[in-house]
């Protein structure tokens, strides 16, 4: 695989939301869609929430078809990276000649792109602290000619805000897991980790229908707002797992539970 965009991060600028940078990226440039292969495409699990409802699969799925599963180096925990297909490694939801079939629902990291979002816990109050990077990838045309942007302004013309509200609670569990002190997670408490995070229609089935504690220990209100509404589910299921393998186990949304 070539070099990550990673590689490519200008790390000399710190931007927040009101600084400014100039970028178009648009389909009469030369290098349209070339970004779109060779990369290491990593999926966050509203990523996959949107792309398996747009391609009409059932999150399980979709994971089998298009991605493959690693525990990662760092974190110790799964990670998901779309698989590119041979033989040029392109990624398997571009239209050869048209562009990205998924657009609408394309992954949060292409979405920010050319920026990259770091974040992080505020010292000072509650939630997250955000700035971003420039990636300055040389064979990249869009800061040729580029529209200029405050970041505010491209995260509300490129959707991004609701991808990070859940990147960031799932944020959240690599934070419980540091702080836990566990390094290593067995086979079944990584099925839970996938099934919270990634395989949102496994964990409907599990959560809303087969039998188990968890979900008697939950309010009517609660439980109502997660089976009619699929993304309450994610972040459901998301601090389920928080709960379920870093915070004692024990889970009941709202009521201050512990054990
Ligand atoms: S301008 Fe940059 S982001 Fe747009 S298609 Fe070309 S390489 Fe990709
Ligand atoms: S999801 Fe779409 S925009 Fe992102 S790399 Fe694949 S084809 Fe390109």
């Amino acid at each position: 695989m070539s070099q990550g965009p990673e590689a490519y991060i200008d790390k000399s600028r710190r931007l927040k939301d009101e600084d400014t940078f100039c970028f178009s990226c648009t389909p009469d440039k030369s290098c349209f869609t070339n970004c779109c292969y060779d990369l290491s495409l990593l999926l966050m699990p509203y990523d996959i929430l949107r792309l398996k409802n747009h391609l009409g699969m059932k999150s399980a799925d979709f994971l089998k078809r298009y991605t493959s599963i690693y525990v990662g180096q760092n974190s110790g925990l799964p990670v998901v990276l779309v698989k590119m297909e041979a033989p040029y490694l392109k990624c398997p939801f571009l239209e050869e000649g048209k562009g990205c079939r998924v657009y609408e629902d394309r992954p949060g990291a292409c979405r920010t792109y050319p920026l990259a979002r770091m974040a992080c816990r505020s010292q000072e109050r509650e939630g997250v602290e955000e700035f971003y990077y420039i990636i300055r990838e040389p064979d990249c045309e869009g800061f040729q000619d580029g529209k200029e942007w405050t970041v505010r302004s491209w995260k509300k013309n490129e959707g991004i805000e609701q991808y990070n509200e859940m990147n960031d609670i799932f944020g959240e569990i690599f934070h419980a897991k540091t702080v836990s002190g566990i390094a290593n997670l067995n086979a079944d408490q990584i099925d839970i980790f996938h099934m919270g995070c990634y395989d949102i229609d496994s964990f409907r089935q599990y959560f809303l229908e087969g039998p188990n504690l968890d979900r008697y220990m939950e309010s009517e209100e609660v439980i109502e707002t997660i089976s009619n509404d699929e993304e309450a589910l994610l972040k459901h299921g998301m601090r389920w797992v928080n709960k379920k393998l870093f915070q004692g186990g024990c889970f009941a949304s709202g009521s201050g539970c512990s054990r």
